[in-house]
């Protein structure tokens, strides 16, 4: 199957393209600058979709960005990183004479209001109460095709949680204070830590992928892209250090969060949602790391 796959330079994007590429399907790349294997967003424009058996969106500017301030200019550049990138291949993919059989947007769990004791499932209903959750919806609504088309193509969007692996993501920023003795929970610790390990996440992507068996229904169908073992940051923050062998006594309190990052993003580490992948594991998904200590040593590579 050819693949075409937005914003597939990324962290997310670069374990998708070795899978798929075991797996024997050809990948072309969706990026802001041209080079062997991709295509332009000016390129998809101009001149439509390029042949192709899935197409996947996972464009996005940085959210954890250490180097951005929170203000107007980021969060806009959060929004139109996102929704113009999936506007653009949702559009080439309703103008196209052969379309996708399946068309899937990784988006995320932000949409689920964080709660140290509700569990979210793909059927828990939600509507937009902050920032974050106000982009999911309208990141997910511009996914969306017209119904004649979602006759031929299969409508998928993956909800993941904190993506952890050795080149990228969260774990990247964070293996250096952990390996220097620096490492601690966040606030209080008690927040539920969505996450799964990126080969996961690959392995549920490359999954939607397959051809659909039967007559595609015309609204998406939703998975929750995290692991089944369901951790709070105490947890994991123990299981990092423990792992690494490192003492993990440096708590990081909320306020000094909220000051570097700015409240409305801290959100994401200070609070979160336990959220099941019911449907996921419905569908057959098998995990290769479905709890923190299987996917942390594979990352710490002991
Ligand atoms: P990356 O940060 O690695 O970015 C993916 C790609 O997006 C980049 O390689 C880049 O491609 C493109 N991109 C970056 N900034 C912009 C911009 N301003 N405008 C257009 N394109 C841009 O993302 P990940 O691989 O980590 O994540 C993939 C998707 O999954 C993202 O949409 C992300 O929001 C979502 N997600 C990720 C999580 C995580 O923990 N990593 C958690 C939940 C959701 P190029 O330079 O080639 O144009």
């Amino acid at each position: 199957m050819r693949v075409l796959i937005g914003g597939g330079s990324g962290f997310v994007g670069r374990e998708l393209t070795r899978l798929l590429k075991v797996k024997g399907h050809e990948v072309t790349v969706i990026s802001r600058q041209p080079g062997p294997g991709k295509i332009t967003w000016g390129e998809l424009e101009s001149h439509g979709l390029p042949p192709c058996e899935g197409a996947v969106n996972l464009a996005g500017e940085n959210m954890m960005n250490p180097l951005r301030w929170w203000n107007e200019s980021y969060k806009k550049d959060l929004f139109s990183s996102r929704i113009d990138t999936t506007k653009s291949m949702a559009q080439a993919i309703a103008a196209s004479s052969s379309p996708p059989h399946s068309w899937v947007l990784v988006s995320g769990v932000a949409c689920y209001k964080p709660s140290l004791t509700a569990e979210y499932t793909e059927d828990s209903e939600w509507t937009p109460f902050d920032i974050l959750s106000k982009l999911v919806k309208e990141w997910e609504a511009s996914a969306l095709l017209p119904e004649n088309v979602t006759k031929n193509t299969k409508q998928v969007v993956i909800r993941s949680g904190a993506v952890l692996g050795r080149d990228g993501g969260a774990m990247k920023q964070m293996l250096l204070p952990f390996w220097l003795g620096l490492g601690g929970t966040l606030g209080s610790g008690r927040q539920p830590f969505p996450w799964i390990h990126v080969s996961d996440l690959a392995g549920i992507i490359a999954h939607a992928l397959e051809p659909p068996a039967d007559t595609p229904s015309p609204s998406p169908q939703v998975f929750n892209g995290v692991a089944p073992a369901l951790n709070t940051n105490l947890e994991f923050t123990k299981e990092l250090g423990r792992v690494l062998r490192r003492p993990t006594i440096f708590p990081v309190p909320g306020f000094v969060m909220n000051t570097v990052m700015g409240s409305e993003r801290a959100v994401v580490l200070l609070q979160g949602q336990n959220v099941v992948p019911k449907r996921t594991q419905e569908a057959g998904f098998e995990y290769k790391y479905p709890d923190l200590t299987s996917a942390l040593k594979e990352i710490i590579g002991s």
